[in-house]
């Protein structure tokens, strides 16, 4: 089967239940928002997706394949976080070239990748640049281009636009769907922001307290809230 499987994922930090009994699919190319309040689990959720951390209890399978034990490096995955994670020290050329130049990746194929993800996000201009020498749209359009220069199967962002004051968010908002657009990727986005998951995904992820409270796309969700909380959540009539 192709795309991502989520079998009866549970993880414990200590004796405190974080995640519990999450199942899912995700298709190729899908974009899927998770959402819910501030601690419910999606940001434990797509670190367990990307191998930053390993399941209590449970199975990730990508097309078909077992991956629960195989390290982030080697899933294909490449995900983006709030924080940009950028390297201070080092220009955004560089910053984009880490981690693909101790791998099979050609220096030419390198080149060609950095010139086409700089010229798709528009931070040619800055390459040379250090991040610190960039507004916070322009560290975040980084950021996004580091992911993408690894041509991952499959991007995980982490609330990416949340630290952006409210207009860009809303530019940015769009770039990414015309990226999703052009790259034909799978997305998984963690986002706490209802407006950006109604707008953006094509199915949303409803978390509260480890567990999934629907599934479904964002009119569905709109039409047929499960329940009080996903309605009160999505902002939908109730
Ligand atoms: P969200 O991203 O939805 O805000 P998180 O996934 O970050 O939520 O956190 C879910 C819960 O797990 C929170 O209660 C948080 O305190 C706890 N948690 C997350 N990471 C750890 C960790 N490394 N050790 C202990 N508890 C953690
Ligand atoms: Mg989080």
């Amino acid at each position: 089967m192709s795309g991502l499987e989520l079998r009866n994922i549970v993880k414990n930090f200590g004796a405190v239940e974080v995640i519990r009994d999450v199942s899912l699919h995700v298709n190729d190319g899908e974009f899927v928002a998770f959402v819910g309040p501030s601690g419910c689990g999606k940001s434990t959720l797509l670190r367990l997706i990307a191998g930053l951390d390993k399941p209590t209890d449970g199975s990730i399978a990508i097309d078909g394949k077992d991956v629960t034990a195989i390290s982030a490096a080697d899933r294909g995955l490449a995900m983006v976080f709030q924080s940009y994670a950028l390297y201070p020290h080092m220009s955004v050329r560089e910053n984009l070239a880490f981690g693909l130049e101790n791998t099979k990746v050609a220096k030419a194929e390198i080149e060609a990748r950095i010139t086409d993800a700089a010229r798709m996000l528009e931070i040619e201009p800055f390459l040379q640049r250090r991040p610190g020498q960039l507004s916070g749209g322009q560290r975040q359009r980084v950021a996004i281009g580091r992911a993408i220069v690894r041509r991952p199967d499959a991007f995980l962002l982490d609330e990416p636009l949340s630290n952006l004051d409210a207009e860009l968010r809303v530019s940015m908002r769009a770039e990414l769907a015309a990226l999703h657009a052009r790259l034909k990727a799978t997305m998984i986005y963690v986002t706490h922001d209802q407006v950006e998951a109604m707008t953006l995904a094509d199915r949303i992820v409803v978390l509260r307290g480890g567990r999934i409270e629907q599934v479904g796309t964002p009119l569905e969700l709109y039409n047929k809230p499960a329940n009080r909380f996903v309605a009160g959540f999505i902002g939908a009539p109730h």
